[in-house]
């Protein structure tokens, strides 16, 4: 029986990182300009703290600078827009980041809001989600950009492809269905309430799962010679597996993403990208080739 490609998002992050990091070096080369990348931990959620430490690592890896602040679990909402705004008219800081999940007595959507639309390297804020949904140039969201970026490894033009994405969330779902739309796709968005999600499933070309539920997607949820993109991270014992069931939906798809090893490290790559954009575009300078 047919087996997928395996899509390695390890190999791929690991070579859109060295070229970050040659757009970087010509950045301070030719301009003096090194990007500054801060990000906001509030409170104690291990793995939050675990994100946060190898973002730090990747930054100065690909030759940024990372500047974190970490600010107790009883924070005040005020504390935290107070930084976001020092931040904010840093002219060293080029992104700023404020690692969700934040504690339940701050308003993530009010915080993510203080941030300066031309820093917003996590493509969050109502500016950038708005110019994403306009198709205008702006910062996107990471895991959906890098969730692209893998899909277009395997299928170069993608017009006119039936992409069916599971899951509306603001940081994964919705930015991704906008993204495959601005490539052309036929867009079809599923979740919680989708009725029949198995027959909507078996009718994409491109399926995508952003949902937080280990192997909820079959592999008889996959069309023959489909292109399967695995977002979900779920716990289970002391493995983590993904939205889509691997080995069933290999048997028929034409290429898959693993979990982990495949979305996961393009969103760090995706970052960093942002931030070098963010860099050359508050600057007035063209994108970097990347
Ligand atoms: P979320 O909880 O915000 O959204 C989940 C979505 O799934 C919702 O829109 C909901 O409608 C849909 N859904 C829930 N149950 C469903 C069902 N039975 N059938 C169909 N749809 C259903 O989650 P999120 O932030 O979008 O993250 C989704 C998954 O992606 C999580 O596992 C998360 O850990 C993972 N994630 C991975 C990365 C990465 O870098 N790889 C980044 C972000 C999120």
């Amino acid at each position: 029986m047919a087996t997928a490609d395996i899509i390695d998002g390890k190999a791929i992050a690991e070579a859109l990182r060295a070229r970050i990091g040659g757009a970087t070096a010509e950045l301070a080369s030719r301009h003096r300009v090194v990007p500054g990348l801060a990000v906001v931990l509030v409170g104690d959620d291990p793995a939050s703290h675990v994100y946060v430490r190898n973002k730090g690592i990747a930054t100065k890896k690909a030759g940024m600078r990372s500047i974190e602040h970490r600010l107790a679990a009883d924070a005040r909402e005020a504390e935290i827009v107070a930084l976001v705004r020092r931040l904010n008219a840093d002219d060293a800081v080029d992104g700023v980041l404020v690692q969700m999940p934040l504690p339940p007595q701050i308003d993530a959507h009010r915080v993510i809001n203080e941030i300066d639309p031309a820093k917003d390297v996590d493509g969050l804020t109502e500016a950038n989600a708005g110019r994403l949904l306009l198709g205008v140039k702006g910062l996107e969201p990471c895991t959906p950009q890098g969730s692209v970026i893998l899909i277009k490894t395997i299928e170069k033009k993608l017009a006119g492809l039936h992409a069916v994405v599971i899951g509306r969330s603001i940081l994964v779902g919705k930015p991704l269905s906008l993204m495959l739309l601005a490539e052309n796709c036929t867009v079809t968005m599923a979740h919680s309430r989708t009725r029949d999600l198995a027959e909507t499933c078996r009718s994409a070309d491109i399926l995508c799962a952003a949902v937080g539920k280990a192997a909820l997607i079959k592999g008889d949820f996959v069309k023959s010679g489909a292109i399967v993109i695995d977002v979900g991270i779920n716990r289970v014992g002391e493995r983590l597996i993904g939205d889509v069931d691997f080995a069933g939906a290999a048997q028929r798809a034409r290429a898959i993403t693993p979990v982990p090893g495949g979305v996961g490290p393009m969103t760090i790559a995706c970052l960093l990208k942002n931030t070098v954009l963010a860099a050359a575009r508050r600057r007035g300078l063209p994108d970097p080739e990347i």
